[in-house]
């Protein structure tokens, strides 16, 4: 495995297929399930591990967000990775000033909450995807709102570069395995599978052939009240079109439902598909 701190020192064949996952490092079995998927359909996987400061908001953890480098590069290692691309921030931005914005689908939700999140996801990905020139990019569902924006950049900017979704990677109690996990105190640690325990509940009872918007929209409601009960900060919760993100006015084909909450000062975000 080569480590690149540069990008002229990525050196893939480009005439063989170039499978990508970009991350922010500190690693775990999310980010194995993407990387496994690249090393078993692509001829070669490149890994980036880059925490993206454009990203982050002025009050958000990037200075204390979790860094394991050597930890990380052994991962890649034994998972069959051909390239990580670990570059600094200067080397990625050399003009500070250069942003990507994808309208609509980015304002919403978390872009709401973390205004610039969104053009600081789709700058880097944009920045990432020219360095490697990937085939095939693969991205988490956990993220969901992410994949949106990322396939209306690739779709907008005509990239050519196909995308693959992976299905959120969990702990045995549902928690989607997430780096920020390791800021929960173990009180909140408790709690935090609560969040897609209510998820799942909102979809069985949503399935139970309650298909009328109204009655969905006191489901929801009821399930924000009893997370605020157990003790989170919720953001949103929200049934919404898969594609556009926008909220759902009648309950047909299929709809995601996504939720953002703190526990303590940790933000965590999930979601479940719901096929009507
Ligand atoms: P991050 O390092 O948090 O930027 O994540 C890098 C990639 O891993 C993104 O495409 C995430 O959606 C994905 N990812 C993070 N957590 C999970 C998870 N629990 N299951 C599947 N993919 C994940």
């Amino acid at each position: 495995m080569r480590i690149a701190r540069h990008p002229n020192e990525i050196t893939l064949d480009s005439t063989q297929t170039i499978g990508f996952v970009p991350t922010m490092g500190s690693l775990h079995e999310g980010h194995m399930a993407l990387i496994a998927e690249s090393v078993r359909e692509c001829d070669q996987t490149a890994v980036s591990i880059f925490v993206n400061p454009k990203q982050f908001g002025p009050k958000e953890d990037y200075a204390n967000y979790p860094r394991d480098e050597e930890r990380d590069l052994r991962m890649c290692e034994s998972a069959g990775v051909d390239v990580v691309f670990v570059p600094t921030v200067e080397t990625i931005y050399p003009y500070n000033n250069i942003s990507i914005s994808i309208g609509g689908v980015s304002q919403l939700w978390d872009g709401k909450s973390r205004p610039g999140h969104f053009d600081g996801v789709a700058t880097i990905v944009a920045i990432l995807f020219n360095i490697v020139k990937p085939n095939i990019a693969y991205f988490g569902l956990k993220d969901f709102q992410q994949c949106a924006v990322i396939d209306r950049l690739v779709h907008g900017l005509h990239l050519g570069i196909a995308l693959r979704f992976v299905e959120t990677v969990r702990e045995p109690d549902g928690l989607a395995k997430s780096s920020r996990n390791a800021y929960l105190t173990p009180q909140e640690r408790i709690i935090a599978p609560l969040l897609y325990r209510t998820l799942h509940s909102v979809k069985a009872k949503l399935l139970d052939g309650v298909a009328s918007v109204p009655e969905s929209d006191v489901i929801i409601e009821e399930a924000r009240q009893s997370l605020v009960e157990s003790g989170f900060d919720v953001d949103y919760i929200a049934l919404v079109d898969e594609k556009l993100l926008e909220p759902v006015s009648v309950l047909k084909g299929s709809a995601r439902l996504i939720v953002a909450a703190k526990i303590g000062s940790t933000r965590l975000i999930d979601n479940i598909g719901i096929l009507l």
